[in-house]
């Protein structure tokens, strides 16, 4: 086994935010506005009903709910003690279930190789170290013929000027130090860690918002945050 997969300073800056995470006018705003339409882009791939997800990275929660909605049986794991707590609780309010985890990418994909007919892992990859050992375990737990999905920051002056400057600095929507610019990766650079993961790409869609409006959308412009569909060859 290696060192986790995990810098210990990003899980203390989400935990922060936990107690918050349901409200949709908090810090986790922007995640709540987007969650409808990466719903969307799941649903419109796959039938979510009966399907086995998981959900790397999952936060307090908003898409394994979403999911679970939908008829899904999800797995939601993080490694923030307080996120997942909030996530287990809130469980109470929607009456939904979930089964959520305290595990790591590599734990889940060892203990439940191939089990998944789906993987989402959103806003998570531009937070961890060793990025590749990251698609690597999302690439393990999904079941040949399922399908991977993600969503990240580009890295590209516009994305600096909207999740950086704009967010965490002009509209204070985001606590300062949420994101690093060189974390980011490029849709292409994605697509290459997942094809050497032996998953191919199906689609990469960008992921519009309008902070001001609070609406989002699915387009063309991948320039500062985008959704991307993969799926591991039957
Ligand atoms: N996927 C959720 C939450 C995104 S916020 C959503 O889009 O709604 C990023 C989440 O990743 C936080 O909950 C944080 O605790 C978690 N995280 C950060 N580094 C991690 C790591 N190395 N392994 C697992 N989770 C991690």
């Amino acid at each position: 086994m290696h060192a986790a997969n995990v810098s210990p300073e990003e899980i203390a800056r989400f935990d922060k935010l936990a107690s918050r995470w349901w409200d949709p006018d908090g810090e986790s705003r922007p995640l709540h506005d987007l969650n409808p339409v990466r719903l969307g882009y799941v649903a419109a791939r796959m039938d979510l009903r009966g399907a086995r997800v998981a959900d790397v990275g999952c936060g307090g929660g908003l898409l394994s709910e979403a999911l679970a909605r939908q008829g899904a049986y999800v797995t939601g794991i993080d490694l923030g003690e307080k996120v997942i707590q909030i996530a287990k609780l809130h469980l109470h309010e929607s009456a939904l279930q979930v089964d959520y985890r305290l595990q790591s990418s590599a734990e889940l994909a060892a203990a439940e190789a191939g089990a998944f007919d789906a993987v989402c892992c959103m806003e998570l990859i531009e937070h961890v170290p060793d990025p590749v050992a990251l698609v690597a375990d999302l690439a393990a737990m999904v079941k040949p013929g399922g399908r991977v999905f993600m969503s990240t920051l580009n890295r590209t002056p516009a994305a600096f000027g909207a999740a950086i400057l704009g967010a965490e600095y002009v509209m204070r929507m985001l606590p300062r130090g949420t994101h690093h610019y060189a974390q980011f990766l490029k849709p292409s650079e994605l697509g290459r860690l997942l094809r050497q993961a032996g998953l191919e790409l199906e689609d990469v869609s960008g992921l519009g918002y309008n902070p001001i409006t609070r609406k989002a959308w699915i387009g063309r412009m991948t320039a500062v945050n985008y959704l991307l569909s993969a799926r591991k060859p039957a």
